[in-house]
């Protein structure tokens, strides 16, 4: 495989871009070996800039549902963009896409547009504290909320103890109020809230953890946090910037039928441009200003470009009701065929899939929250990895983030990823 100007580009780009990325999982560091620079997407397909051609499975870390350029995407973003691509007012695009997330998302009853994942999370927790009057957050350790000081606390950290930050830069007080507990763990959940009665403005939580890997909730720990969350007076947000549209058109929570308070949206919603919402029950996103004391605003927030894609991707999944069982037929294809392949080279592992999520952790038993994902044969992946890529499937480049697939992922395509793949599973087996 040629990778010379991959190469260069890489090379280039690190006297100027920290890592020579813009983010710090592209960089490969996880795995080894070079990474890709990318010239163009065509559907389910990536082109590097020597021309190699893989088989996505990042999707743009799960923004894009309908593949790279889908056609009705391009012909709203020219439409949008010949009409000016920010305007500092309100703008009827806006309107539409707030409408048509309403019309999916039940627990969307008002919204507000951001502009990254991470903006939205860390609105939804102000609002969450100015709404209820407490300070306290808990969280989930492995799961990922963006990178606000709030959520950067240490797994063990948070009232109990003293405000640990995970990240340099990230002052104690910022996380003090942060209180991180194990994934799937109810009884930590609850032994927290009964500690510190009255101090929690919310729980937060991936409904389903894609950002450890894909775990799924065990059977009643969504309902148990809402059970909970009720009885403690905290609110409970599903940030579900990663499983809004995927898991099910209507989200996670809807699919597991529990009700969060809010949730937060980003990644599909913006059909592959910067943008993200949260939202929630009326009667707390009144407080958000101008009609409430809860201050915040963004200058390109709701911009027309991206309302547009998101708009364009909203209507394909409302005109498709069929797409997300037919995502669910293939990736359990994909699951199974995977699994016989793991079978085929006697290496330890799993696939962890929810609908067109999913991972293959290097793990003899489930992976149920961090401490299980973190006990993984990451070297086994990276081989794994490595395999992949030079039989041209562009799997995420860490074991602790989900692999995407999509409607543009055919029959054809799974096919191919699974010749791959029972490859690469030998090479994994060392
Ligand atoms: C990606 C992600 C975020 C952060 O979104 P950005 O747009 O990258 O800031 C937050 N929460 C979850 C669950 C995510 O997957």
């Amino acid at each position: 495989m040629n990778l010379e100007r991959s190469r260069a580009l890489q090379r280039a780009a690190e006297a100027l871009l920290p890592g020579g990325v813009d983010s710090p999982v592209r960089s490969f560091r996880a795995v080894g070996g070079e990474p890709r620079w990318i010239a163009r997407g065509e559907g389910a397909w990536l082109v590097d800039a020597d021309g190699n051609r893989y088989l996505d499975y990042i999707c743009s870390w799960g923004a894009l549902l309908f593949g790279h350029a889908h056609p009705p995407v391009l012909a709203a973003l020219a439409r949008a963009a010949q009409a000016g691509t920010s305007f500092g007012a309100s703008s009827p695009l806006e309107l539409a896409l707030a409408e048509s997330v309403h019309r999916m998302v039940p627990a969307a009853e008002m919204l507000r547009f951001v502009n990254s994942g991470t903006e939205a999370t860390m609105a939804a927790i102000r609002l969450a504290r100015g709404a209820t009057d407490r300070m306290g957050v808990i969280q989930f350790a492995g799961g990922y909320h963006g990178h606000a000081d709030v959520f950067l606390a240490q797994a063990g950290s948070g009232l109990a103890t003293q405000g640990l930050a995970a990240s340099a830069g990230v002052p104690p007080e910022a996380v003090t109020h942060t209180h991180t507990v194990p994934y799937n763990d109810a009884a930590a959940v609850e032994r927290a809230l009964r500690a510190h009665a009255g101090a929690f403005a919310a729980i937060i939580i991936e409904p389903v953890a894609g950002n450890m890997g894909c775990v799924p909730p065990r059977p009643g720990f969504l309902a148990a946090l809402r059970h909970l969350a009720t009885q403690h007076g905290a609110l409970l947000i599903f940030d579900e910037v990663m499983t809004g549209f995927r898991v099910a058109a209507a989200g996670a929570g809807a699919h597991f039928g529990v009700a969060p308070d809010l949730i937060t949206l980003g990644k599909i919603v913006g059909g592959g441009l910067p943008c993200a919402a949260y939202a929630g029950r009326a009667e707390i996103m009144r407080q958000v200003a101008p009609l409430g004391p809860v201050y915040q605003a963004g200058t390109l927030s709701g911009n027309p470009l991206a309302m547009a894609a998101g708009l364009a991707t909203l209507e394909a999944i409302a005109a498709h009701p069929e797409l997300h069982a037919e995502l669910e037929r293939r990736g359990a294809w994909l699951q199974s065929g995977l699994e016989a392949a793991i079978a085929q080279a006697g290496v330890a592992a799993r696939v962890q899939r929810v609908g067109s999520m999913l991972t293959v952790f290097f793990s003899e038993k489930p992976v149920e929250n961090f401490a299980d994902a973190g006990a993984c044969d990451r070297a086994a992946f990276a081989r794994f990895h490595q395999a992949l890529l030079e039989r041209g499937v562009m799997w995420p480049p860490s074991q602790f983030e989900a692999a995407f697939f999509g409607a543009a992922h055919g029959d054809a395509e799974i096919e191919a990823t699974l010749q791959a793949a029972a490859v690469a599973l030998r090479a994994a087996a060392g």
